[in-house]
């Protein structure tokens, strides 16, 4: 393998010993190059059986590689190929930013960051346990890339006793190392973080103390409950999951069918980015978890541009990291997680301190369970749950967290089985969204008969509705979705108009829960050292996209791990974010 990257034969011995028997290992290299230090500490990792049960990679790049130069990296080491399989499915859609790959079981989290250098050291928010500096500045000097500015950026991310591994190319660069904390013994290859004085900390509102693994209840068994509950069941925690309705996925993650489409706008604002972010994670859950053409089917997503948002250069954009998807199924196969247990007909309606314990308790004032950590994925309920217990928790403070309403909404929908041939000649073979959406030809199963041949059904949505207002007839919504669906696909709007007009079509409805910028809130709602209030709801209509991104960032504030999206990214969903401004757009 090359040695632009610290000699593997240097690294392995190093953190055999410094990794065994923890529960975690976080290791931040500040240039990925071609992958092959990454590759090497996988492949250790892999092959070590005191290695702790996950390790995250946090790795830098301002260009990342080819496949093939990924691929070419690892050619003459036969026992790395097989990661390099694993790795190559993720390397798509590597655009500036951070991306999150879950490999090996969800054991190796490889977070490929691309941008400029001490911007991308600035935004992480994580203290590594081990860091390579590898600059491999073949072309541009040293000085240009590593000065006192970039090394204080690296000194940011290590706490005491991280320890900090170079390439040759990086030794000159012990002289700027040593005044911002970094030693070095009788190798000049290895040193150690560890200042004479005492390290300050000012990260904002993250919560950098991991929290001891415990006992966790989850209200609320939606996508962001479940999706919660397994990314902390993932990291040892024991979670509770409770739900009033008697079965998961009963409030808007009940979609028969919904898009993972990432959102675009002109400016790449926040909404977009984590979009994106989320898109991969989600893709990355379904590839795992679900039946490919059954449950989900990744054929990628036609969006036609009729807003007036020209300006993005195209009228039509063709997503190829995007599906359809049956949430409800994912949802369960979160909720069969080992260190998940799901308990319905469990409506929380009051919560009591004891000791350093949460009580749930029912409307009947009965305890329901009790954990250390709770966690508010109860959608629109959430509020009036917490409003509730404003007196029992003082330190509550509601006046932060950004308004939220209900948006009601109706998706029509109808077999294709019923429709004549003329009529199903005009679907298109995958999904279109833009202002409403069409999903067609989505296998259903009979509710009577799982063994009965599948029909196929299609979608056409959605109405929007502030739930503040009196509730519109189906009939309504029915004919605004008819109206959205001619100005996506005019042909095929009016071949199914009689349809329409006729009451053939079906539809599915509830609530979305949205914040006011339409940002989820997930984070602690206290400001405290060790909150145990945490929230992860106000999805919005992309609880798709978002969810897992969600759950992943409330998992590695618990556990001081890096962060899925960059830390100023991280702080726009804050739930103590105060109140947005932003005036809300139905369409969005
Ligand atoms: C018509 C429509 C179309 C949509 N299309 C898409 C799409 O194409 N793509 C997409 O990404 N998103 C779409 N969405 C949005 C998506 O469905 C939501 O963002 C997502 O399901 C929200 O998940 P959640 O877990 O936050 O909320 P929910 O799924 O509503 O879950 C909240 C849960 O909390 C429970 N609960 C509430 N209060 C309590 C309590 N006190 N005690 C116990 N349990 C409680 C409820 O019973 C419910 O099960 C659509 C939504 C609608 C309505």
């Amino acid at each position: 393998m090359a040695d632009s990257a610290i000699a593997s034969s240097k690294t392995r011995p190093e953190l055999s010993k410094a990794w065994a028997g923890l529960p975690s290992w976080r290791v931040l290299e500040t240039n990925f190059g071609h992958g092959e230090q990454f590759l090497s500490v996988w492949h250790a990792w892999k092959n070590d059986p005191k290695a702790p049960r996950l390790l995250h990679y946090v790795a830098l790049t301002d260009v990342p590689p080819s496949l093939e130069a990924l691929v070419n990296c690892a050619a003459q080491h036969p026992e790395l190929h097989v990661l390099v399989d694993e790795l190559k499915e993720h390397w798509l859609g590597l655009t500036p930013g951070f991306h999150r790959m879950v490999l090996n079981d969800g054991q190796v989290l490889l977070t490929l960051c691309v941008g400029e250098l001490t911007q991308l050291l600035r935004d992480q928010q994580f203290e590594a346990d081990s860091v390579f500096l590898n600059p491999c500045t073949s072309t541009t000097p040293l000085s240009e890339v590593w000065n006192s500015w970039t090394v204080k950026a690296l000194a940011r991310c290590c706490r005491r006793g991280t320890l900090l591994g170079l390439s040759s190319s990086a030794l000159p660069l012990h002289s700027e190392l040593k005044p911002c904390g970094f030693q070095f013994d009788a190798d000049a290859f290895w040193g150690v973080f560890n200042p004479h004085w005492q390290i300050k900390r000012s990260r904002g509102a993250f919560n950098l103390t991991a929290e001891t693994v415990g006992s966790c209840a989850v209200i609320g068994a939606g996508l962001a409950g479940a999706s919660v509950a397994a990314a902390l069941a993932k990291r040892g925690w024991q979670v509770q999951i409770l739900d009033a309705a008697p079965l998961p996925a009963a409030g808007a993650s009940g979609l028969p069918v919904g898009l993972v489409v990432p959102h675009v706008s002109v400016d790449d604002c926040a909404q977009s980015r984590l979009s994106r972010s989320g898109v991969r994670l989600m893709l990355q859950q379904a590839r795992h978890l679900l039946r490919r053409g059954q449950d989900w089917a990744e054929t990628g997503v036609l969006e036609k541009r009729l807003d007036g948002t020209q300006d993005l250069a195209q009228t039509a954009i063709f997503h190829q990291q995007a599906a359809w998807l049956k949430p409800t199924q994912l949802v369960r196969a979160w909720l069969a997680q080992t260190g998940v247990r799901f308990t319905g007909n469990s409506e929380v309606a009051s919560l009591q301190k004891q000791g350093n314990q949460w009580l749930l308790l029912d409307t009947e004032g009965q305890e329901i369970c009790r954990a250390q950590q709770v966690v508010f994925a109860n959608a629109g309920g959430a509020l009036p749950l917490l409003e509730a217990m404003q007196a029992a928790e003082p330190r509550l403070n509601l006046n932060r967290l950004p308004p939220v309403h209900g948006m009601r909404g109706l998706l029509s929908w109808g077999l294709h089985d019923s429709a004549p041939e003329a009529v199903n000649a005009n679907f298109p073979t995958l999904p279109v969204n833009g202002s409403g959406s069409v999903i067609p030809w989505i296998p259903v199963e009979s509710e009577s008969n799982l063994n009965a041949a599948s029909q196929q059904a299609w979608y056409v949505g959605s109405s929007y509705q502030v739930d503040k207002q009196p509730e519109l007839a189906d009939a309504v919504n029915h004919l605004a979705n008819l109206e959205r669906l001619k100005q996506l696909m005019p042909e095929l709007g009016e071949c199914l108009t009689p349809h329409f007009q006729s009451k053939q079509v079906l539809e599915w409805k509830n609530t979305r829960c949205v914040t006011l910028d339409r940002l989820p809130l997930v984070g602690p709602l206290v400001e405290a050292d060790h909150p145990s209030l945490w929230i992860c709801a106000g999805m919005g209509s992309r609880g798709m996209s978002f969810s897992v991104l969600c759950a992943e960032l409330l998992a590695a504030q618990w556990d001081n791990e890096p962060l899925p999206v960059g830390a100023a990214l991280a702080r726009s969903l804050f739930a103590l974010r105060g109140r947005g401004t932003q005036a809300p757009n139905p369409q969005d």
